[in-house]
């Protein structure tokens, strides 16, 4: 925790972190750019791309004013209809990037695989505290938990759930490695003032 940070509620905690993120970055050796990510992302020098290995695709980055600009703009012109519009794009990425990843994986290791690639993208960590059991089929719904998300620090405090592109995503991606119909809800958000983000995946039918 941060000096200035002992006074503060919780609330003007998270508002912090979220308004002064270079505080709490770890301070790196800038002189050389690294151009490899882990195992998934790397810079290929003759194509001049950027390129995920694992699902085989172009990657371009963005950043979170991208994200914002793109966000405020939705929400100023279709109002509650945005979230409506996030979470169906969601589906189509989790869909698309669900077919990817189960190719050549079982059903465990491409969740984890899903889950680990996010993390590495930036989306923020999530976990599945019952991932065995919804993929075994004991349960038709389970908690999904997301620390530090990207679209929610992006947007800032906004009072609602943010991360609808996110639970698309997971729905989606769901949906092709369980073979089944999944919707996903969030009902808590870090733009709402919760300590993480928090959704459900439910079986749907
Ligand atoms: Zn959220």
């Amino acid at each position: 925790m941060q000096m200035e940070e002992v006074d503060m509620t919780p609330r003007e905690m998270l508002q912090h972190r979220i308004t002064q993120p270079s505080q709490y970055l770890a301070k790196g050796d800038d002189s050389e750019p690294d151009f490899s990510i882990g195992k998934v992302l790397h810079f290929d020098r003759r194509t001049k791309r950027l390129v995920d290995d694992l699902a085989n695709v172009r990657v371009m980055v963005i950043d979170s004013d991208f994200y914002k600009g793109l966000r405020d703009e939705l929400f100023n012109t279709f109002k509650s209809g945005a979230t409506i519009i996030l979470y169906q794009m969601g589906i189509g990425y989790g869909l698309l990037t669900g077919s990817k990843i189960s190719q050549s994986s079982s059903t465990i290791s491409a969740s984890r695989k899903f889950m680990r690639r996010g993390e590495y993208q930036g989306y923020g960590q999530l976990e599945v505290p019952l991932l065995g059991s919804i993929i075994s089929g004991i349960h038709r719904e389970v908690v999904v938990r997301l620390k530090d998300s990207f679209y929610a620090t992006s947007a800032g405090q906004t009072g609602q759930v943010e991360c609808y592109l996110t639970a698309g995503m997971i729905a989606g991606a769901a949906t092709i490695l369980l073979k089944k119909k999944f919707k996903c809800v969030e009902e808590k958000c870090l733009s709402k003032g919760d300590e993480y983000c928090e959704f459900r995946l439910k079986e749907e039918g």
